[in-house]
This record gives structure tokens, sequence and C-alpha cells, in this order.
């Protein structure tokens, strides 16, 4: 079963409630006083998803994935490049105004933040009225029975109603935040990271919350987070996010216990584990996630995948593997500061040793340490290459060194993606097949 195919698994045959499709936002870079067109942030880059009615669906990725763009598109908060977006049945995109804005009371958005989203003069009680009395509810003794119901399906008391929101902590604000999104009735929330700003305490409540509308009121949602452990505790399905693309989907169950892709597996590894024989085991995560206005070629994961496939002959342990590649990566982001390098080098040298001992081979030696590069590696004609293109950076020649590293060092995941295929033979198989 391919992993990545678009229609999802999904048991029912019933339509989806909402069904994106190649939904992209990229965002012009521009520059200079005539505002030339000089690139694109590519924030999201064609993706696929599907939400249920009464299904909890996740969307997971490191901070700057696109994550809350996906969102804001989806609900034409901004105009999505391309892409259509079919809610109920209906193309979203083509909605004029007043569809947009029927639409909009049957999809809402919760944010992380939300104290920043309510109008400080007005009490909570109106605060959540204030979707009622736009759709037109003119009746105040409605309103208020109203109100007072939500603030009671969301663990608040009908006193609250009178109170601001700045006398209220970040977890009853939240509450107070999804009171007023349920007012209209939605059928699908959005929740944008709804607890990241808040205590684990609190934010557990807030996730039993959500999953208790979720069970009574039948609500279908799409929860946004880069925290697995969020995702694990609400959602039956999981899209996992990285630079604009989704790069694997499944029920949590599967994508937890078995990741297909090298992203999600290191995602999975860095959940923080109490169990003292699964520490150690973690492949690490290190670095940020490129940006998406020049997202890495082939597979956008491979300038970080601790799983970064070998050229063909060679063997390398895979943490020497990918510093070597860590190492052609600042080359060719031109980070490499190879005056400050050899300058300590030679400091180090006249520390311990005579100036009369000082060697040749001291400022490549100094390279690999800064590189974490062993002194030597075991491939005799691998370390004579690595050496060539390290000579070539202290000669002052970074552009010579890149290309020695690459035309020895070539990764075929720099051309393409995976291919992704579910396996039973579990997490040390090889899943990756590149065409
Ligand atoms: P996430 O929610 O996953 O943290 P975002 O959707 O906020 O990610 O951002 C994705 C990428 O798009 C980031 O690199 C961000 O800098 C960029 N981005 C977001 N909004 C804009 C904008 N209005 N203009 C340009 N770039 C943007
Ligand atoms: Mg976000």
């Amino acid at each position: 079963m391919a992993v990545t195919h678009m229609t999802e698994p999904h048991t029912g045959d019933d339509e989806p409630l909402l069904s994106v499709r190649n939904l992209t936002k990229h965002y012009p870079i521009t520059d200079g006083l005539l505002a030339t067109d000089v690139g694109r942030v590519r924030a999201v880059d064609g993706i696929d998803l599907d939400v249920y009615p009464g299904e909890t669906v996740g969307i997971v990725g490191e901070s700057g994935c696109g994550k809350s763009t996906a969102a804001r598109s989806l609900l034409r908060l901004e105009e999505p490049t391309a892409g259509t977006v079919v809610f109920d049945g209906e193309d979203i995109t083509a909605f004029d105004t007043s569809a947009l804005k029927r639409f909009r009371r049957r999809a809402q958005l919760l944010f992380q933040d939300s104290d920043s989203s309510f109008d400080p003069r007005m009490n909570v009680g109106d605060a959540i009225a204030e979707p009622l009395t736009v759709q037109g509810m003119r009746e105040r003794t409605r309103r208020r029975e109203i109100v007072t119901d939500l603030l009671d399906r969301v663990g608040l008391s009908a006193a609250d109603a009178d109170r601001y929101p700045h006398e209220l902590s970040g977890g009853q604000q939240q509450r107070v935040a999804l009171a007023r999104a349920l007012s209209v009735n939605p059928e699908l929330l959005i929740a944008d990271e709804p607890t990241a700003a808040l205590d684990v305490s609190v934010q557990s409540e807030i996730l039993a919350l959500l999953d208790d509308l979720h069970a009574t009121v039948g609500l279908s949602i799409l929860l946004i987070s880069h925290d697995l452990g969020v995702i694990r505790q609400l959602c039956d399905r999981v899209a996992v996010m990285y630079i604009g693309e989704i790069v694997e989907r499944g029920s949590v169950e599967d994508v937890f216990t078995n990741p297909q892709h090298p992203y999600t597996r290191a995602l999975v590894a860095s959940i923080p584990t109490t169990d003292p024989r699964e520490r150690g085991t973690a492949v690490e995560l290190t670095g940020d996630v490129p940006s998406p206005s020049n997202p890495p070629s082939g597979c956008r994961f491979h300038t970080r995948c601790p799983e970064l496939i070998q050229p063909d002959g060679y063997d390398f342990d895979q943490r020497t593997w990918r510093r070597i590649m860590d190492l052609r990566q600042h080359l060719a982001d031109g980070t490499v500061d190879i005056e400050t390098i050899c300058h300590q080098s030679v400091m180090d040298h006249d520390d311990d040793t005579g100036p009369d001992q000082r060697s040749e081979t001291e400022p490549t030696a100094k390279l690999r340490e800064e590189f974490a590069l062993p002194e030597q590696l075991e491939d005799a004609r691998a370390d004579s290459i690595l050496e060539s293109a390290l000579d070539c950076l202290v000669a002052g020649d970074p552009g010579r060194a890149a290309d020695l590293l690459a035309t020895e060092f070539a990764t075929p995941c720099e051309q393409h993606a995976p291919t992704l295929e579910a396996t039973d033979a579990g997490q040390d198989a090889s899943c990756l097949r590149h065409d």
C-alpha cells in the first residue's frame, strides 16, 4: 500500500466534510521600489487532505512547515495560490462574499493566542454572543441562554459571563474562545496550536474538552500542532507536513508505531520518553527547517535526514555520512568561516607545542574537528577526496571544495523524494525506493 496516495484510508463510505486538493500558497518575494517579483515563499506547496464527518484529523510538523498557512488558506482567510477546497460538496474557492460568510460560520478557527482576539472592553458573555449578534440574533434573553449553556459546555460557570478577558487565566481564555467558536454550531473546528501557550496540566484539560466536544456534538476537528503528543491524544488520522508538503499520512496508530518517512521517524523518535530502555535509540533531528523560499531539491528533508542514502560503493557510519553532507551543505550555504577556523588552528598549535613543529595538515585537521568528522575516514578513497576538498578550502577555493564533494558524495535523495511503501518488517527495514 502506498502511504502517499491521494484518497485516504477511511472506514465508512460517507463523503468527506472537507476535501482539500493541491492546496498551494506561495508568497511573492519582491525587491526594490518597483517591487519586482524575485522569488516565492512556498509556504504550502500542493497538499491534499480529507476530513470526514465526526473525525479528528491532525497536521503535525515543526514550526515553519506551513501548517498555519494551510489553515488560513483553506478557510480563505488568505487567497490560495492554487488548489481546491471542497466543503460539504461545494467548492469554496468559487464562493462569493456572502457564500464565504456562510461557510465561515460552519468552519470555525481556534488559535493558539486567543487573548489577542478578544476585545478587552467586551465581557465574556458579549464576546461569546458576538457571532450570534453578527448573525442577526436580536433577542437578548435567548442569547444569554445560549451563552450560559456554552459556558457550561466548556467548563465555565454562568457567572463568568460578566468577567473580562484580562481577568481570566490562559486556559479560561481558551475555553471562552472555544465557546465563542461553538456559538454558531459549526461542523468543523480548525484548532491551530490551541494549547501551545498553556501549561502542561491546563493543556491536557483543554484537549480533554476538545475530545469531549468531538464525542458529544459530533464536531469534526482539524487539529494543528507541532506536538506529536497532542496529536496522539486526540486524532484519528494524521498528516505529517514538512516545508509545505505532506510527507506521510495515515491513522495515528500506524504513523506513530510504524512511521515510514524518515522525517516522521525523526519526529516520533524525538518524543520525550520516560522508558530508559528506549532512550539513546533516538535518531537526531537537528538544525532548523530550511526556508521555503528555496526548498531543498529532491526530498526536501535531505539536508537534515539522519537516514540519507549513501552513494553506491560506500558504507559509512551513518553519522559520519550525515556530517560529510553537512559540510557540503555549509559550503553551499557559504557559512564556512575558513579564516577564523584556520586562525584558531594556529593558536591551538602555539599553545601546546612550539611553532617549529607546525605541520602542513594542521588546518584540515582543525576543519575535520570543526565539522565533527573523523581524523580519518575508513574508506581510503573517500578520505583522500575529503582531504583534497579540505585542502582547497584552506587554500581559499571553497567552490572547488564544494565541487569535489558534490561529485564524490552525491545522494539520490537530492534528486528524488522517496516513494513510501508500508512494510510489515518493522522499523529497521528499508522502506525507501528511488525511482
Ligand atoms: P507553521 O504554522 O507550520 O509554523 P507557517 O504557516 O506559519 O508555519 O509558515 C510557513 C512558512 O511561510 C514560514 O517560512 C513563514 O516564514 C512563511 N510565511 C508565513 N506567512 C508569510 C507571509 N505572509 N509572507 C511571507 N512568508 C510567510
Ligand atoms: Mg503555526
